[in-house]
């Protein structure tokens, strides 16, 4: 099929042409004929499969006719991470270069002034992260109310950032007549309720399902002793032998890492940059910029912020810490061996890591190869250094309510500590003087530079050792079995008079 088989515009050929496009892929196919019809549309599908142009395109063919009014948008795109809203708004101008229409970019992190000018003038295409998007409509700058096409994209992204409950609302400031096109890689019942409710008897498309990886993709499993430093050496001998290397984006399961082995591989001369939740967002385009432009080569980064970014010709994907969720090793190795390339998927693992590792193998259907002639080290904790060791033995130590709540919960620590809280969540339920705080947290929240980055919805499976603890549970501290001695009743009185 070619693309002038799907009626869009002419100046929308053109610029899909100059792309250097020839054929439409497969979501493309399906998508875009209902879209131009103006049908809603229900994509099941992943980034890297062309589904931003799939929505794209048609909205520029359809936006060809009327124009914008100030402060009242003919479009809305709502994407989860500020990076996402950024390459949605690069797509924008790349296959709009023959369109003068106007394209908004509401994201936090960033100053309101700019994107107030732009909304005030009239924006044809809003592109907007939920927070930021409620944050102008609550302020009165912007009305949702001339709204023509909704896209709703990486719903189930949305949905383990806890963003959910802001989509609904934003659902309902949007006209019911509106056209809404909505994406997810994966429906959970979360995501097919929402979609039940806002979309008004959708075509579903659906291409690959998520949990396959690409046969162009080259897996194998790196073993290592399961200290810092020891995986550090091994991440740099991964590196060093290489083959066919250009670049890599590496993986850990903590922005704390992130930084750590961020500057080890400084410190050892490497080319190098950082991509976590903490970073401000400028700090963030110019890292992902120096790595797409090839001015740094490699790229650290944690889950939250490098989720669903498109970055072409990327030949290594490096796992420093094996995901806990199989899920997020599809998602991570997926950035390479992209557009028909072939691309090396490495993993570190140690001992700890194999539950993780048969997790990943059950999820993805087949088994990773280990590297040539590799083995696990026959015990880790034999090769800890000392200092590494003790402190892990007085961790272990610790009771059930001394340890951290992150694993406490069975919430992954870098998901704990990159997203802010979803004070917006259960807000109609708070008392009065917790929703004027929560009000106030969102606010400030987001302002806050890691403002896309909330706290995930999704409730994670409890650990067999998770069992929630009532009250003290067991320990009852010493002050409650002392005796009590009864007061005389005039000292009690004037406090019960009180109450
Ligand atoms: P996406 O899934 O939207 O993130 O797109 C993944 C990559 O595929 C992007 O780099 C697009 O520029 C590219 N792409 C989109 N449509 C096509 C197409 N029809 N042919 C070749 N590449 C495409």
């Amino acid at each position: 099929m070619k693309f002038s088989e799907l009626g869009l515009s002419e100046k929308v050929l053109k610029a899909v042409e100059a792309s250097g496009y020839d054929t439409p892929t497969p979501i493309q196919q399906q998508a875009i004929p209902h879209a131009l019809q103006g049908r809603d549309v229900l994509g099941i599908a992943q980034t890297g499969t062309g589904k931003t142009a799939a929505f794209t395109l048609p909205m520029l063919s359809l936006l060809e006719r009327g124009r914008a009014r100030a402060r009242m948008p003919r479009t809305l795109i709502l994407e989860p991470t500020r990076e996402l809203a950024a390459q949605v708004e690069e797509a924008f101008g790349k296959y709009g270069v023959n369109h003068k229409l106007s394209v908004a970019l509401l994201i936090g992190g960033v100053a309101f002034g700019d994107q107030e000018t732009k909304i005030a003038r009239g924006a044809d295409v809003v592109i907007a992260t939920p927070g930021r998007l409620l944050d102008f409509t609550e302020r009165g700058g912007l009305l949702l109310n001339a709204i023509e096409i909704l896209v709703i994209d990486e719903a189930d992204r949305m949905l383990d950032m806890g963003f959910i409950p802001d989509i609904e609302r934003i659902c309902k400031l949007v006209p019911f007549t509106r056209q809404t096109l909505f994406f997810s890689a994966t429906m959970p019942p979360e995501i097919t309720r929402l979609a039940d409710t806002f979309l008004h008897n959708p075509v579903r498309v659906e291409v690959a399902r998520a949990a396959t990886t690409a046969e162009s993709i080259t897996q194998t499993l790196v073993p290592s002793g399961g200290g810092p430093e020891e995986k550090r050496s091994t991440l740099r001998r991964i590196i060093r032998g290489a083959e066919n290397f250009k670049n890599a984006l590496i993986f850990c399961n903590r922005k704390r890492d992130v930084q750590v082995v961020y500057r080890s591989l400084q410190k050892h001369g490497f080319s190098v940059g950082a991509l976590h939740g903490d970073l401000d967002q400028r700090m963030r385009m110019a890292a992902l910029d120096a790595f797409r432009a090839g001015d740094v080569q490699l790229l650290v980064c944690s889950d939250v912020a490098a989720r669903g970014l498109d970055i072409p010709d990327v030949s290594h994907v490096i796992n420093y810490d094996a995901p806990h969720h199989a899920e997020d090793y599809v998602h991570r190795i997926g950035r390479t061996g992209r557009a028909g390339k072939s691309g090396q998927a490495l993993t570190i693992v140690a001992r700890a890591d194999q539950k993780a590792i048969a997790e990943i193998e059950k999820l993805i259907v087949r088994k990773i190869d280990w590297q040539e002639g590799a083995q696990l080290p026959p015990d880790d904790e034999a090769e800890e250094p000392p200092r590494e060791r003790l402190r892990r033995g007085r961790g272990a130590a610790r009771t059930r309510s001394q340890r951290p709540a992150t694993v406490e919960n069975g919430e992954r620590p870098d998901q704990h500590a990159e997203r802010q809280p979803e004070s917006r969540r259960h807000h109609a339920e708070r008392p009065p003087r917790e929703r004027v705080a929560a009000e106030a947290e969102r606010r400030s929240s987001a302002r806050a530079p890691a403002f896309a980055d909330r706290a995930p919805r999704r409730e994670r499976p409890r650990r067999a050792d998770d069992a929630p603890v009532i009250g003290l549970g067991d320990h009852v501290p010493d002050f409650l079995l002392r005796p009590v001695k009864a007061r005389p009743r005039a000292a009690r009185e004037p406090i019960e008079a009180e109450e």
